[in-house]
């Protein structure tokens, strides 16, 4: 805790620094033009952070912003008489709105698009400039009368700009990572498909983050462009600012708060000196290359994270097993969001889905019906379709055919994120936790529900940060709540995977093999958990190859084979149908499938 709140303290001090220092030494520009080029790169780096550290899409033209911004205050104020400085705040809006409009279209689809396209949109910035010559004088660029203070203190009133605005931008990015939108840009950095299987609506966030990485970079453009008091479209709308930028974060810490601004401040201040000491341009883009290649190297995660690493093995925490499964299962609450008229009917039915990869048909007209209350099994062997029909069910998949109702509201046509909405959580076969995150980030990441007061509720400390503490404690692991989650054993983090399910107060949870690869000392916890749960009122849809919990736990059980529904029925019937034993021991059969067979056996 105490070093949590020490970088803070550094930073506090640092900019009280910085702050004092042209009350102290007010005659000398030159220092004064170094730190508050500095700063102008610190927000942008920062700002950058929130969608290419936070969510990990990474823009490589993010310097269109601060362009977009002077020229927003440059034509404003050439057009109205104003001064571009009261009218600096329109160029965050400009950002802003284009960075709505291009997130809206380029950020709908994952992956490298969006890294390609935040380049192109740089370029295509410039040679708008250049060509909307009525509004931007074209080639020519624009000069703005000079400023209108004595120009014994010129960059005073600028290095304040900037600092003030550095401040905001900081405080915005630590806000943000302390909300559960944060959670939620970082959830969507690690894994998106899991991210949406948990509630996040993955496009709003990326589109949203985008937003928010934009706006102080174009309010500080225009204040920018007062300073300088003269742009054109090349030097506005520069590659090398981008590449600045992504450097500073990379070097500082991405995905932290203050690595950006370490970064930006280093990067500055080597770009400076390169000018200086070094004269052109390509001695410059060398320098800053080199740099790269020896972050890239040697300090892959940057300064910062490096030496927090180094830090917390110097200090480390220590975790003790908390034995409270069962005594708290009043902490699990399910939230019945999709109003049933008589309040009966299934709450899941699935009928006649299909699901085919180029050939193979991997899940084959399947019907199966999940009753209000119960714990349904889906066996059947390795390959018959199980994984991909709660892949259908949850939405990470679309299905060719059938319907999927839950609650009588039919749920296929909608997003993962919605279905989550709706009540609808999911572990997966191979658990997908946050490895980077913490235990206790994990457990606050899910979102049960689509409204900004709880994306923008506060993750970190607050009901919400406390309820993931009881879910854990529920699950036995209260004790890790600040651990890595990837330092945690294979069984621990699937009981972690489920404590975060539940922050989704689900109706239905789907356990993709809650027991595979655990060890045998946490499975008997994994099924108390489990009970616990549905006493409480969770239902459940389980798959799993371990028979005899299945048959101790479950009522239905589904029998799949090939993509579809084989046998279905209580326990005593699935034990001795002959069907079964052959969809276990015919075509698909395997060596694992004379242990299952062994173990129905030793239950007939
Ligand atoms: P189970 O969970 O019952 O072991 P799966 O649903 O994982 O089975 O797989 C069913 C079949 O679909 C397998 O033959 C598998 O190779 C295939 N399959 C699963 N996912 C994909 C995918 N994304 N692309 C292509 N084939 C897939
Ligand atoms: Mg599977």
């Amino acid at each position: 805790m105490r070093f949590l709140s020490r970088p803070h303290l550094i930073a506090g001090v640092v900019f009280l620094a910085l702050a004092l220092y042209p009350l102290i030494n007010p005659w000398q520009p030159y220092p004064q033009a170094v730190l508050l080029m500095m700063f102008l790169l610190a927000i942008q780096a920062s700002s950058w952070n929130i969608i290419s550290g936070y969510a990990g899409y990474v823009s490589l033209g993010h310097s269109m912003f601060l362009g977009l911004g002077s020229y927003t205050a440059a034509i404003i104020a050439l057009h109205t008489g104003l001064n571009p400085l009261w009218v600096a705040p329109i160029g965050g809006v400009t950002a802003v709105v284009v960075a709505v409009l291009a997130g809206s279209v380029v950020l709908r689809t994952r992956g490298h698009a969006f890294v390609i396209i935040t380049i192109a949109l740089l370029l295509s910035a410039q040679i708008l400039a250049i060509n909307l010559s009525g509004l931007t004088n074209g080639s020519d660029g624009i000069t703005l009368e000079l400023p209108f203070w004595n120009a014994d203190f010129q960059n005073i009133p600028f290095y304040y700009a900037f600092l003030f605005l550095l401040a905001l931008t900081v405080l915005f990015s630590g806000w943000i990572a302390r909300t559960k939108f944060g959670t939620g840009l970082i959830a969507i950095r690690e894994d998106e498909g899991k991210a949406a299987a948990i509630g996040v609506n993955t496009t709003i966030f990326k589109i949203l983050a985008y937003a928010c990485s934009s706006f102080f970079i174009g309010v500080a453009g225009g204040v920018y462009a007062y300073y300088q008091t003269f742009l054109n479209p090349v030097g506005a709308f520069a590659i090398l600012g981008s590449v600045l930028i992504v450097l500073s974060a990379l070097v500082g810490g991405r995905g932290t708060l203050y690595g950006p601004v370490l970064g930006a401040f280093i990067i500055s201040l080597v770009n400076e000196g390169a000018t200086v000491y070094g004269g052109n341009t390509q001695t410059r883009v060398l320098i800053l290359g080199l740099i790269l290649v020896a972050v890239v190297l040697f300090l892959p995660a940057g300064l910062l994270p490096t030496f927090q690493g180094w830090w917390r093995k110097r200090h480390p925490v220590s975790t003790e097993y908390t034995d409270q499964a069962g005594a708290l299962a009043h902490t699990i609450t399910v939230r019945e969001r999709v109003p049933s008229p008589s309040g009966a009917g299934p709450l899941l039915e699935v009928r006649g889905v299909t699901k085919r990869f180029g050939g193979l048909t991997a899940v084959d007209g399947a019907d199966l019906t999940v009753e209000r209350g119960s714990i349904t099994a889906l066996i059947g062997p390795n390959g018959s379709g199980k994984t991909t029909l709660f892949n259908l069910i949850t939405g990470n998949m679309q299905a060719d055919a059938g319907t999927i109702a839950f609650a009588g509201k039919p749920i296929e046509k909608l997003p993962p994120w919605s279905r989550g909405h709706l009540g609808l959580g999911r572990t997966f076969q191979v658990t997908r936790l946050f490895k980077d995150m913490t235990v206790l980030q994990n457990v606050v990441a899910p979102l049960p529900d689509g409204k900004l007061r709880t994306m923008f509720a506060d993750a970190v400390s607050g009901a919400e940060a406390s309820r993931a503490r009881d879910l854990l404690d529920v699950v036995g692991l209260g004790a890790f709540a600040a651990q890595k989650a990837g330092a945690l054993s294979y069984g621990q983090q699937k009981l972690v995977e489920l404590a975060q399910v539940l922050m989704l107060e689900p109706q239905l949870i789907l356990l993709d093999e809650p027991a595979g690869g655990v060890n045998p000392s946490l499975v008997g916890r994994i099924t108390s958990v489990i009970r616990e749960l549905n006493r409480a009122g969770v239902t459940f849809l389980v798959v799993e190859h371990n028979i005899p919990l299945v048959l101790e736990l479950c009522d239905p059980i589904y029998v799949f084979a090939r993509g579809t529904c084989i046998a279905s029925g209580p326990p005593s019937r699935i034990r001795s149908d002959q069907v079964v034993l052959d969809a276990y021991l015919g075509d698909d059969w395997r060596p694992g499938a004379t242990a299952v067979e062994r173990s129905l056996d030793a239950h007939a």
